[in-house]
């Protein structure tokens, strides 16, 4: 018996969830013809052959929305993630907005717990959101989307598994610093899945429609060929030219990516 960390009601039965889901995980191995399973934790700074799960979570939630949500992941995968994207190919991104926000909001939220993050209470205002109950309350959420391209490994960095052909083949969620002149620095949770890196801004409600415009026009200049993503847009083109696959992975840019999970 506990307390579910999504409706937060008492629960008789508390379940398992996946920091990705299975059946997203599944897909991700057979896409890169891997043989064993490896989760880095960084809590632990180990590679474990168990994916972490997290047992906080409700039946109902987890056989209802969470599911749900996860099919749409995997719907995803299918129709865009599964493919490698080439340098300066075009892409027509097609996604529903919500679902997918949503979804990146809950695996970024689980990863959270695994790893007992400093960011685990910017969760609980957007739990209406995530379980699908109030979209008005995702809107304190900006999401960017930009496409990472296959890049060569330094010479040096070849071995141990790293291959020169370096391609976005990973998925992982981490945190990103993004530092506004005159606004300061924001953390923002990133999720790569292969060719595909979300980035997800969180505002508070005292920040205002200027501020976020402002940031809007600074990360965009920033990060190459980003774009927003609008729930009044289902497809949007995404040029793959982002960052290299190699600089991404190493978090090695000017936005330093400070933690990789
Ligand atoms: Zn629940």
């Amino acid at each position: 018996m506990g307390f579910c960390s999504y409706c937060g009601e008492t629960a008789f039965k508390i379940t398992k969830e996946h920091l990705w889901p299975t059946k997203l995980h599944s897909r991700l191995m057979t896409a890169n013809k891997q043989q064993e399973n490896a989760f880095w934790l960084r809590k632990l700074d180990a590679t474990l052959g168990v994916e972490p799960t997290i047992r906080d979570v409700c039946a109902p939630c987890n056989n209802g929305f969470l599911s749900n949500l996860d099919g749409y992941a995997c719907t995803l995968f299918d129709n865009s993630f599964s493919k490698i994207v080439q340098r300066y190919e075009t892409v027509k991104f097609v996604s529903d907005y919500h679902q997918l926000k949503r979804w990146l909001l809950k695996v970024c939220y689980n990863s959270a717990r695994v790893h007992t993050a400093f960011d685990v209470f910017a969760y609980q205002p957007l739990l209406p959101y995530i379980r699908g109950v109030s979209d008005a309350t995702g809107r304190s959420v900006h999401l960017y989307a930009h496409l990472t391209y296959p890049d060569t490994a330094p010479a040096e960095r070849v071995k141990d598994g790293v291959p020169r052909l370096f391609e976005p083949t990973s998925n992982r969620v981490g945190f990103m610093n993004f530092t506004v002149p005159g606004v300061g620095r924001k953390v923002m949770r990133t999720v790569h899945i292969r060719s595909y890196s979300f980035f997800l801004a969180f505002f508070e409600p005292k920040e205002t429609s200027a501020v976020r415009t402002d940031f809007d026009s600074q990360f965009l200049a920033e990060i190459p060929n980003a774009v927003r993503l609008r729930p009044s847009s289902s497809a949007v083109s995404l040029v793959c030219d982002g960052w290299s696959a190699w600089d991404s992975f190493e978090g090695s840019r000017v936005n330093q990516i400070v933690v990789e999970e």
